[in-house]
């Protein structure tokens, strides 16, 4: 199943992606907050709530495509400073930003910075109690691979969490989020860094991506057991769980 995803277009895509993400890195933070209105913050917050890192024994965890840091952050301090996070992506100005605010917030001594490409992941197998991706899975250009390297550095009984935009089940919830996406996001956009593009790519991959059912679906066709996921605001975001068993 490709899902609208062209594997001749991989190259590409990934390029694309790449120069996204380089181009935003300074301003990624704040960009977050205006387009998804600051919610973007609960629903992560919600995440780390539901894999509760534990706050004793040692413990450790992959956060995929970490960028600024967010996920990897919030583990942490769920944790009580307890558990070990490494924060991985394959854009070294995403990281280089997520290290300072890691510096900062005086986190940094629980965490590393991994330079990599989520679709081979630079770890032996069975080396995590967890895997995280936030926001992240949807610009990977072939969505299987990752999800197969990501069961294969997980131990067995670890948990695989993704939380992804996803398909908006309440009607008028999703005019407005139509609105908002693609009239009012890269305009703005443009009006705030002078350059709509990236916008425009990063609503239009929000709409290629499978729906709830479809994504949970590849994931266990990647060989994960017990695949739930639950909604986040009328399924703007969705969060997808499953476990190496
Ligand atoms: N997880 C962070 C968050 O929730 O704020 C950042 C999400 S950001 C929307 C997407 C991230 O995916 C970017 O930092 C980008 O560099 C990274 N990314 C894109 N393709 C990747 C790949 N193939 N492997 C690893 N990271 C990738």
């Amino acid at each position: 199943q490709s899902f609208g995803f062209d594997n001749v277009e991989d190259g590409h895509k990934q390029q694309k992606v790449d120069a996204v993400f380089h181009h935003v890195a300074k301003r990624y933070d704040i960009m977050n907050d205006f387009m998804s209105a600051g919610i973007h913050r609960t629903w992560k917050q919600a995440m780390v709530a539901q894999l509760n890192p534990p706050k004793r024994g040692h413990w450790q965890s992959l956060d995929v495509a970490g960028g600024t840091g967010d996920i990897a952050f919030k583990i942490v301090e769920a944790s009580g400073r307890n558990v070990h996070t490494t924060v991985l992506d394959i854009n070294g100005s995403m990281l280089e930003v997520g290290r300072e605010r890691a510096n900062k917030n005086g986190l940094i001594d629980n965490l590393d910075f991994v330079e990599a490409n989520a679709e081979e992941l630079p770890f032996e197998d069975n080396t995590f109690d967890a895997y995280t991706i936030a926001f992240g899975i949807r610009n990977v250009p072939d969505i299987n691979k990752a999800l197969r390297e990501a069961r294969r550095v997980l131990k067995r009984g670890g948990r695989f969490m993704c939380l992804e935009f996803s398909e908006v089940d309440v009607p008028l919830l999703e005019q407005f989020y139509e609105t908002w996406s693609f009239k009012v996001i890269p305009p703005v956009g443009k009006l705030v860094t002078g350059d709509a593009q990236p916008y425009q790519y990063l609503v239009e991959s929000i709409r290629k991506f499978p729906n709830q059912k479809d994504f949970a679906a590849m994931i266990e066709m990647a060989g994960f057991e017990r695949v739930t996921y639950r909604n986040y605001t009328g399924g703007i975001a969705a969060l997808h769980s499953g476990w190496k068993l």
